[in-house]
């Protein structure tokens, strides 16, 4: 018996809504009507399919409010990085709208032919497997690029909100996708494996877990289908003894504790050369300490709730036994009193390898020490890890930081910048962070079919 999803609010732990799985026919219907859809989407220009994302980015800015305050309430994130999230979703649609047509466009080759080309084609329906951390992020930045390119979606949600799953799909339909373009599947994550496995399923995405990425890309490849797989990351954000510190430390902490920390591309191993990281632990602890948790709707929360117990309590296991393992806490280490998932902004120092805080996804408000003798040294830290998603240097020197992020293990590595996604540059990781790549032009790439056309 499939189970029933819940929808409560990670801030004080009330239920707000439980809602049933679609049965097994539903979900064979909606199967069906996302292939059946499928040609008829991909004929149409590449105009109108931009039109429509078009469209979908205006109702997005028009009910953003809404549609932050839903997400605050079903996952706790802040009010404020809620609505950002929105306006960053029309920008995504904004952005294919402009570039697909041209991204798109037949590449010529010169060949043996009278005119050879690769023309890219749509591969039918592709499925999303979506988590909650940014619940309206990442299920759009897989979908603005897939429709623009002329496949149709369906979309397995995190089991955590279903209601903003629900609403993303009457969302495009308000904004006049045709029917079953993009449909929410309300199902739980082994019935996904077996909709992963349907031979209607042309694609699949999924950002998540490694042991999801591992087990969903496994189904796949039994079935001869491509996946991209966005999953953890631990990134390090390395700072070199001429970085100017103020500028290093205020990021570090919204690079840490956005989102209370539960980001794939958040800064997890704070790699800091000996000369000048007893000032940077201090500077870092006095503005963790100026955090505020609370109630993710109040303006002046700066520190949001995590989005399940389950996860704190994961969380809470990884930071008891890097100090059990000899790592040394600075701030915090504890679950906050009180309803809901909320836990203490946490600073350890002294990380070393052997630690969950050194080797594994700390995904929450955890920030971890390491420190190096010198730039060389901060390197081998930064690239001994299974991880490969995001990496940042802060140097004054950008011709030392260029050099030094070149050679950082990892699918993104900024200079005296904090690793954040753009919808014009591509992203995703290396290792176990996953392969592919989405956004930017390789990003529309990864889901059509580059198809050689020779003419004799
Ligand atoms: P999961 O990987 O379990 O969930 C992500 C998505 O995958 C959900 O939609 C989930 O569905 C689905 N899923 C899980 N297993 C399968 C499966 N066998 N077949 C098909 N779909 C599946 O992540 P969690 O929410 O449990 O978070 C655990 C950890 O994963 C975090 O602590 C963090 O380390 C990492 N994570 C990384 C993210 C990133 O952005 N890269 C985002 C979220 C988590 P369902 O919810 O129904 O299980």
């Amino acid at each position: 018996m499939p189970k029933r999803f819940e929808s409560t609010n990670p801030h004080t732990g009330d239920l707000i809504e439980t809602l049933a799985p679609m049965t097994a026919a539903a979900l064979e219907q909606a199967l069906a009507a996302a292939a059946d859809q499928a040609p008829a989407w991909a004929k149409q220009g590449i105009s109108e399919r931009c039109d429509l994302l078009r469209a979908v980015a205006k109702l997005l800015r028009e009910r953003k409010s809404a549609l932050a305050r839903l997400m605050t309430l079903e996952m706790g994130k802040l009010i404020a990085e809620a609505e950002a999230e929105v306006e960053k979703c029309a920008l995504v649609c904004d952005y294919y709208a402009d570039n697909a047509e041209s991204q798109l466009a037949d590449t010529s080759v010169a060949s043996d032919a009278s005119r050879s080309l690769i023309a890219y084609q749509p591969l039918g329906v592709l499925m999303a497997i979506m988590p909650w951390n940014f619940p309206f992020w990442q299920v759009f930045r897989c979908a603005a690029p897939a429709l623009a390119a002329g496949n149709t979606l369906v979309l397995k949600h995190a089991s955590n909100v279903p209601r903003c799953a629900l609403t993303m799909e009457a969302l495009f339909r308000d904004a006049g996708a045709p029917p079953d373009v993009f449909q929410t599947l309300l199902i739980d994550a082994k019935t996904a494996e077996g909709v992963v496995a349907d031979a209607r399923i042309r694609g699949v995405s999924l950002t998540g877990s490694e042991t999801a990425g591992r087990r969903v890309a496994s189904i796949a490849g039994e079935h001869l289908k491509k996946t991209v797989l966005e999953l953890g990351g631990s990134d390090a954000f390395v700072v070199l003894e001429d970085a100017d510190l103020e500028l290093a430390v205020s990021t570090a902490v919204k690079a840490r504790f956005m989102n209370a920390g539960q980001s794939c591309i958040a800064a997890k191993r704070f790699i800091l050369v000996e000369t000048i990281a007893d000032g940077f632990v201090d500077a870092f602890k006095a503005a963790i300490a100026a955090l505020n948790p609370g109630d993710p709707l109040e303006e002046t929360t700066t520190l949001a709730p995590l989005a399940r117990k389950d996860l704190r309590e994961i969380l809470h296991a990884q930071v008891e036994a890097s100090l059990g393992a000899g790592a040394a806490l600075v701030t915090g280490g504890q679950a906050l009193d009180g309803p809901g998932w909320h836990y203490a902004a946490t600073l350890l120092d002294k990380v070393a390898p052997g630690m969950p805080a050194y080797a594994d996804e700390l995904f929450g408000p955890v920030a971890s020490v390491i420190r190096a003798k010198n730039a060389d040294a901060a390197l081998e830290i930064a690239n001994d890890s299974r991880f490969g998603l995001g990496g940042s240097v802060w140097t004054a020197d950008k011709a030392r930081g260029e050099g030094f992020a070149r050679q950082m293990a990892c699918g993104c590595a900024f200079v005296n910048g904090m690793v954040k996604s753009d919808p014009r540059l591509p992203f995703g990781g290396i290792k176990d962070s996953g392969y592919g790549r989405e956004l930017g032009t390789p990003g529309i790439h990864e889901f059509v079919n580059a198809k050689t056309l020779w003419i004799g």
